[in-house]
Formats: C-alpha cells, sequence, structure tokens
C-alpha cells in the first residue's frame, strides 16, 4: 500500500537495534520483515542469554556482542527487556547513548521521565503495544519525551504500524488506562471466547466446533465495528430481534452484570499499573 511504501522510505537506511531479544521484541521484528519495510539486515540485538540467538539470526537479524554495541551501532534503539531490568540497562549503556540516538521503550510502567534520568537522553518516545503485535494485529500507543521530533514520531509510528494499529499522540497520564484496556484486554477476549465455547458445548456442540465458532465470531464482531464504523449499540439493536433468541441472551447478560465486570475489568488493571509505576 501507499502508507507501506511511505513507511519504508522513512525507515530507509536506519539501523534499528533491540536490547532485550524477548518475545515483544521477535513480534516487531516479524511484523517488519513480514510487512517488508525494513529488511532484517537493518536489524542488530545482542543475547546475552544464548537461547534467542539462534531464532534471532535465523531471521535475518545481525546478532552483536553486548547492548552497548547496540547501541553504538543503532539509529533507533528500542529498549524491550522486562520493566525490573530497565534501569540497569540504561546505566549500562549511556556512555555510548549519542543526540543523534533515538530511544524507544516499550517497557510498561515505566515513565518518561524516569527513562529520561537513567539514561541521560531526552529524545526518547515510550510506546505500549499488546500481544496481537504477534499476529500483526496489535494495537499500540505512543507518547514523546522531550526532545524526541516529528520525524521521530513518524519513524517509530512506521515500526508499529507494522504489527497492527498505532495512537502516535497519547498523553503519558493515559498509559494506565490504555494498559487496563488494550494491554490487559486480550485476555478478557480470551476468557470469553472460552466461555462462550463453553457455553457451545453446553448446549449440546461438539468442543472444537464450539471452540472454532466462538473465535470466529469474536473476530467477525470486532471486524464488523471496525469496517462499518457503526456504534456497537446500533449493531446490537440491529440483531436483536422483537422475542427473539438474542434478546434473550443480552438480557442474561445484563442480569449477570456483563458491562459492569468488563467496566470494572479495565479499572482494576489500570489501577494495578498506576501501583506498579
Ligand atoms: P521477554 O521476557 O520475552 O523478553 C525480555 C528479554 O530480555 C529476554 O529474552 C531476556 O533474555 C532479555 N534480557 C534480560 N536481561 C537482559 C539484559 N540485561 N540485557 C539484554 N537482554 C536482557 O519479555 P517481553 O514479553 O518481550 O516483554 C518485553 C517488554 O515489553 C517488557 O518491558 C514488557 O513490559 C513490555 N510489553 C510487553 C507486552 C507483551 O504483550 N508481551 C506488551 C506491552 C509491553
Amino acid at each position: 500500500t501507499e502508507e507501506q511504501m511511505a513507511a519504508k522510505l522513512s525507515l530507509q537506511g536506519l539501523k534499528l537495534g533491540f536490547i532485550g531479544a524477548g518475545n515483544m521484541a521477535e513480534s516487531i521484528v516479524r511484523g517488519l520483515t513480514k510487512s517488508g519495510i525494513l529488511s532484517p539486515s537493518s536489524i542488530l540485538t545482542a543475547s546475552i542469554f544464548d537461547d534467542r540467538v539462534d531464532l534471532f539470526r535465523s531471521m535475518g537479524v545481525e546478532i552483536v556482542k553486548n547492548n552497548t554495541q547496540i547501541v553504538e551501532r543503532s539509529d533507533i534503539v528500542v529498549v524491550s527487556v522486562k520493566p525490573q531490568i530497565v534501569k540497569e540497562v540504561l546505566l549500562e549503556v549511556k556512555p555510548v547513548i549519542r543526540p543523534n540516538h533515538l530511544l524507544v521503550s516499550i517497557a510498561s510502567g515505566i515513565k518518561l521521565k524516569t527513562m529520561q534520568d537513567w539514561s541521560g537522553h531526552g529524545r526518547l518516545i515510550r510506546v505500549m503495544p499488546n500481544t496481537p503485535s504477534a499476529v500483526s494485529h496489535g494495537a499500540s500507543v505512543m507518547c514523546l519525551g522531550e526532545e524526541a521530533t516529528d520525524d521521530d514520531r513518524e519513524k517509530v509510528g512506521s515500526i508499529f504500524g507494522a504489527i497492527g494499529k498505532v495512537w502516535k499522540d497519547v498523553k503519558e497520564e493515559c498509559f494506565d488506562g490504555v494498559t487496563g484496556l488494550s494491554g490487559s484486554g486480550p485476555a478478557y477476549i480470551f476468557l470469553a471466547i472460552e466461555a462462550m465455547a463453553d457455553g457451545g458445548v453446553a448446549a449440546g456442540l461438539p468442543r472444537d466446533l464450539a471452540l472454532s465458532l466462538a473465535t470466529q465470531t469474536v473476530y467477525g464482531a470486532a471486524a464488523m465495528v471496525r469496517e462499518t464504523g457503526k456504534h456497537p449499540g446500533e449493531l446490537k439493536d440491529s440483531v436483536a430481534s422483537p422475542s427473539g433468541t438474542t434478546i434473550a441472551a443480552i438480557r442474561e447478560l445484563e442480569r449477570g452484570g456483563f458491562r459492569g465486570v468488563l467496566m470494572n475489568a479495565v479499572i482494576a488493571s489500570a489501577n494495578r499499573s498506576r501501583d506498579l509505576s
């Protein structure tokens, strides 16, 4: 697409490094490679623990010796270690960070201000992705540090755009709420899919058919909201006919406090995120 072409152009000649060759780094690398907007030979990482080196090497990613070399050789450095390791790695690479470097953190709960204190660097972007990024249907939000430029914003937008949708200008105050919604949200829907499948089995369906139908139904409902642009309430009304089957089910959902339960789930995760950061 035109968007992919523009993304490819904006990242041309760039070196992208990952500190932390984990699951999230892998998802991003796979997405970038699949979309063709950045070749794996422009990507580098190091593995402190050799177990993941082979995986990244087999994708065509260059493996360097250590975190310091990643920074020295990259233009954009994604910090993709667990939150409790971020301080350690930033202090480690601080001596080799230069003004032209752009640091991107995906560590949940670590604020821009904290990153800036640890790295001594203001050219930062904080991103909150989610797990469906692994299958190119991620939801990522971004917020810019003090010295990040518009160009930095576009480049990082292109990188996360390769693994799903990106919201480029989300206020940092919203990050706990984002964690509660899109960060933890896939798990709520996994539960919903499992429960709908159980309902199908209770109604007499074979297990594998029930699970496949539940999965496709959730996928289809999300696609309908996205592609029609209609309000979900309107879509719900349009499938609930008088004294029909759907309204009978909706009545049960309302009786069970379905909406309140989902709202509370988002708030509980957001509160927990606030406590942890
Ligand atoms: P992960 O454990 O799979 O990856 C972390 C990697 O860092 C591991 O491979 C580990 O070997 C490596 N590592 C540990 N210490 C290191 C060091 N000192 N130097 C270099 N590498 C080191 O974790 P993940 O799921 O990929 O998550 C990474 C970050 O992404 C976390 O901060 C998490 O909060 C954030 N995040 C993840 C998700 C998600 O859905 N997985 C969503 C949003 C944000």
